[in-house]
């Protein structure tokens, strides 16, 4: 618990005296630009976050009971038991959130979030069994949403994942990672490198901008991929670094991909350029992805759905991020999901990420946890330590989001639960009631009901 303000007078009765010597602004109570007062379950993620959680930490969530928390400026100025924060500080702004439960923002970790074209035609050849090779026959696959995408311009780009933006926050994501990968060439990877600035200035989610260059081979590089290489190199990412464009280099390290040197080659060659490496790792075979990661430092290695006993390890001691991707494993249809168990039996800090792409189309990190819980076995509890300052830690983020702490920005989401256990239990409905991002109230279902309510008793 954290209490900036002068708390000392809750502990006792001031004798008379004392209380005639003290100055009369001592006893005001500071003015707050928004309180949460009354929370059933105020969940803090408090403590122990200078590096990604692992084992027994990815349960210990810091729950206050009949919690209550301060906004001031954007950030969080308090945390602590209603009774303690409002004797401290008044707002004309106050939420209930009684009966509810209060967390920070999700992090969504890993996505894909811009480009043109929908997938749903090779959605229904997956259900009937087809494989990857088939599908790319039929000319479906990537590479038909790369065509899309470099026929589109950056304001249809933008407008098109605004509405993703807009249903994620709903969902309760504040932050989101989000990757190039749809373009191919200079020019286009840019393009959507500049969609991402964009959207982060004119939207209320953060964005966090990747390079994934290398997210596949283009068709007019099939027969020469050491020359795209080349062209990612020399090209792309010192395009990519300049100005702040991106600040991760992110890899498909795949056998029908990119392959172990060449990952190398690109990660180092953005490393060198200040961008900080990322890697898809292990989805569909074991292509030591997770070893990479451990070896250039990583910031996270995602998907590891087949990564190696001594992959796991080497990640554990360097202490990369295993970002899990559940709802991507579902949508493969393949009944197969990353072991989670074994990663944090070997103290492998774990995060959680929607993989929102063409392929896999989920906004909702909410459904994400429950996967993780129903697939995966992760405790509720250590779900939404991998949703949020895990999440967080993955992207770089974790002294401004993950947690309510003071000082940390105010991304806050209120849920129309009593306890954090819900979040799993209760799944494929939105819990979010309230969201609050950099102090604001963006998203208020609450309101949103009570005048659909005033609507229908007029029409009545
Ligand atoms: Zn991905």
């Amino acid at each position: 618990m954290t209490i900036r303000a002068d708390d000392s007078k809750h502990t006792a009765r001031p004798r008379r005296e004392a209380l005639l010597n003290r100055p009369a602004r001592a006893r005001a109570r500071e003015k707050a630009d928004l309180l949460i007062v009354n929370a059933n379950e105020l969940v803090t993620l408090s403590a122990n976050n200078q590096r990604p959680r692992t084992g027994k930490h990815l349960l210990e969530l810091g729950v206050v009971r009949d919690g209550a928390l301060v906004i001031k400026d954007g950030r969080i100025a308090a945390v602590g038991k209603t009774h303690e924060i409002t004797r401290a500080y008044k707002s004309e702004n106050i939420v209930s959130a009684n009966g509810k439960t209060v967390l920070p923002g999700f992090v969504d970790s890993h996505t894909h979030l811009v480009f043109a074209g929908t997938r749903e035609d090779e959605f229904l050849l997956r259900v009937e069994g087809a494989s990857k090779q088939e599908i790319l026959d039929r000319g479906g696959g990537l590479l038909r949403i790369v065509k899309e995408t470099r026929r589109a311009n950056v304001e249809k780009l933008v407008e098109k994942a605004t509405e993703t933006l807009n249903s994620m926050l709903e969902h309760g994501t504040t932050t989101v990672e989000a990757k190039s990968g749809y373009g191919l060439t200079t020019k286009d990877e840019m393009k959507i490198l500049e969609a991402i600035q964009r959207l982060n200035q004119m939207h209320p989610v953060d964005l966090i901008p990747t390079f994934l260059g290398a997210n596949a081979i283009p068709l007019e590089y099939a027969n020469e991929p050491e020359d795209f290489v080349d062209l990612i190199v020399d090209e792309m990412i010192p395009k990519a670094a300049d100005k702040g464009h991106a600040e991760f280099c992110d890899v498909s390290c795949e056998r029908d991909a990119f392959n172990m040197d060449q990952s190398r080659r690109i990660l180092t060659a953005g490393k060198n350029l200040g961008l900080k490496p990322k890697v898809h790792a292990d989805e569909s075979t074991p292509s030591g992805g997770a070893e990479l990661a451990a070896s250039v430092g990583a910031a996270s290695a995602d998907h590891v759905l087949f990564s190696s006993g001594e992959g796991l390890k080497a990640m554990a001691e360097k202490g990369i991020v295993a970002t899990l991707l559940p709802a991507s494993a579902f949508s493969l249809m393949t009944g197969r999901f990353p072991d989670a168990r074994t990663m944090i039996n070997l103290g492998v800090p774990i995060a959680l990420g929607t993989d929102f792409s063409p392929n896999c189309w989920v906004e909702n990190l909410q459904l994400v946890i429950a996967f993780a819980c129903h697939f995966m076995r992760l405790n509720p509890a250590e779900a939404i330590t991998a949703a949020t300052i895990n999440a967080a830690h993955a992207v770089n983020r974790a002294g401004e989001v993950g947690s309510l702490e003071v000082g940390k920005k105010a991304d806050i989401l209120v849920l129309d639960v009593p306890n954090h256990n819900f979040l799993g239990y209760r799944f494929s409905v939105n819990l979010v009631e309230k969201v609050i991002k950099n102090g604001r109230l963006v998203v208020d279902k609450e309101a949103a009901e009570s005048e659909y309510r005033l609507l229908e008793e007029q029409e009545t």
